[in-house]
């Protein structure tokens, strides 16, 4: 069994995030709470039947801030892979603001677009048959509507979940370091990371810098927001070349697009004069962060976000 996943994770080539994004959907059966989608596991003896509904409502759970919190490509070219297009089809339905939960992906609510998953998303007909080469854990019933896996397999998943899920996101990170630029993908992939803030008295230097006024705006103010110049979805983390002091309204205006070019000059010229500068920050290095960051999250056609 174990020899199953090692043979899965020395597979060099994947030709996307289908077959590890699988595995990983297939983990949840290790610990999976009762509104999680227990109506669809049904154990009898050592076996367990696993209808698809289970995987695709996890699939969809993966893959939907990929696609809209960090807006990650998927391929290299501008094709669009099968589960981002129902992601699309169903934007509305599902919301694009916050990632629905694995509970409300298993809802009656989106039966649809759990079926939708499993046919049109390539889930039953290509990337089930296709992991079963790599990584024989499972049969697939006939009429394949489910999948049958071995009561030791989910045990072993159990007792080693957190290093397979680790293994899983970095095979994952790798795949898509190559179609994009974006920075901290594998923090991305892991879930319940919290948004981090500069200390108390790091922040009071920088507004003290700005002379207690916004960085946008300029007006003076007793109140600022520590505000994540490149967007924090796209970053990802906090660093002080990329926090700035901004006044309330410019930080909710600004949300999470990208500032105008001439502010780029003035957070350059800003970062001269802070004296703990990350190693690897240069002038150029921001500028690239940048650009990357307006082809690959903010939008290449899109208005850049300032104050008017
Ligand atoms: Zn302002």
């Amino acid at each position: 069994m174990i020899s199953e996943f090692n043979r899965f994770f020395k597979s060099k080539s994947l030709a996307s995030t289908y077959k590890p994004t699988l595995v990983k959907c297939l983990l949840d059966l290790a610990d999976y709470t009762s509104d999680e989608g227990n109506q669809w596991v049904k154990q009898k003896g050592d076996t367990y039947t696993v209808d698809l509904h289970f995987i695709a409502a996890r699939f969809l759970r993966y893959y939907h801030p990929l696609r809209f919190k960090f807006k990650l490509k998927q391929e290299a070219t501008k094709k669009r892979i099968a589960i981002y297009s129902i992601l699309e089809e169903y934007e509305e339905q599902l919301g694009i603001k916050s990632t629905p939960s694995k509970k409300i992906m298993c809802s009656e609510k989106f039966s649809e677009i759990r079926e939708k998953t499993i046919i049109n998303g390539a889930i039953r007909q290509q990337v089930l048959p296709k992991l079963r080469n790599d990584c024989n854990i499972y049969t697939i019933n006939s009429g394949s509507k489910s999948i049958q896996i071995k009561k030791e397999i989910i045990d072993f998943m159990r007792d080693n979940k957190k290093l397979l899920e680790s293994a899983l996101n970095h095979m994952i990170a790798e795949y898509l370091e190559k179609c994009n630029s974006s920075p901290n993908i594998s923090t991305k992939l892991e879930e319940k990371i919290s948004r981090t803030t500069l200390t108390k008295d790091k922040f009071q230097k920088m507004i003290n810098m700005q002379n207690s006024c916004c960085f946008y705006c300029g007006n003076k103010g007793d109140s600022f927001a520590q505000e994540h110049f490149l967007p924090w979805n796209f970053l990802f983390q906090t660093e002080n070349y990329n926090i700035i002091a901004a006044c309330q309204t410019c930080n909710s205006s600004k949300n999470d697009k990208l500032p105008h070019g001439k502010y780029l000059n003035k957070i350059i010229k800003r970062n001269q004069s802070l004296d703990d500068l990350p190693m690897g920050y240069s002038e150029e290095f921001m500028k690239n962060m940048y650009e990357n960051c307006r082809l690959e999250y903010h939008g290449r056609d899109k208005t850049l976000w300032q104050n008017v």
